[in-house]
């Protein structure tokens, strides 16, 4: 259940019409509910994948083709660009923090890969996939897509009505968060460009997607856990690419 004497004062709600939203079902009594026929991801970050890329690669080297692409950062346009292209799906994205920024050498071709762009934002797919994404790392240097732990804290925070209103309308918070950084404490590492962001934690034990996808951690030890338990939520570190499936509630 949704603490909502936890949420953030400054988003200015009355915590009764919060606490309203969060429990409102549009399941009535005696409604069927059924699931809509499993979606399909394919989720990359971090390093092109010779399995997925170039001769032999991608559709030989996965089990079966994806519904929608969705990349956790740090990789470059081509390869998204060819992803895309490749498979034919739609790609959601966020940048991580060694992807270049607008107007540097580089960036323009992000403009042009085909991805929709979720950094600080939430949408509503048209397959009816609740989405949300947030850019980069904890800030170590002045480089971009780096961001405080209060400054993410802030932009989490600006998310909550968005979440809410879903609720409201379609059942439930979110679907699938996208981030390029782990929550803090989970996957991640002790320096501070590899420290998860907290905001993360808060999100998803108060609302309670079904994925958290992040990239970031690199992995070279293959008894490093990348898949983690959070309430309700699978926390899984895509590092470099993973398939996954998922199920949504819809009512007859
Ligand atoms: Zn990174």
């Amino acid at each position: 259940m949704l603490d909502v004497s936890r949420l953030p004062p400054q988003l200015g709600l009355n915590v009764a019409d919060i606490a309203f939203i969060a429990e409102f079902s549009y399941h009535k009594p005696g409604q069927q509910m059924t699931a809509f026929p499993s979606l399909k991801i394919l989720a990359v970050c971090d390093e092109v994948d010779s399995r997925l890329y170039g001769t032999n690669g991608c559709a030989a080297r996965i089990s079966q083709k994806p519904d929608l692409l969705v990349s956790c950062g740090d990789l470059p346009p081509y390869y998204l660009d060819y992803l895309v292209s490749k498979l034919d799906v739609p790609l959601y994205a966020v940048h991580g923090n060694h992807d270049a920024v607008p107007p540097l050498e580089g960036s323009e071709g992000y403009n042009r890969c085909g991805a929709h762009w979720l950094g600080g934002r939430g949408i509503r797919t048209d397959s009816g996939l609740l989405l949300a994404g947030f850019d980069g790392s904890l800030r170590y240097n002045s480089g971009a897509y780096q961001s405080s732990q209060k400054e993410m804290q802030a932009a989490v925070h600006s998310l909550v009505p968005w979440l809410l209103m879903n609720k409201l309308r379609f059942g439930r918070f979110l679907d699938v968060l996208i981030t390029h950084a782990p929550p803090k404490g989970i996957h991640d590492e002790p320096d501070r460009c590899h420290t998860g962001f907290d905001a993360y934690n808060w999100l998803i034990r108060a609302f309670r997607p079904r994925y958290h996808l992040h990239g970031h951690i690199h992995l070279y030890d293959r008894r490093a856990e990348t898949v983690t338990r959070v309430g309700e939520t699978e926390v899984i570190n895509v590092y470099p690419f993973r398939e996954l499936e998922l199920s949504l509630p819809e009512v007859a």
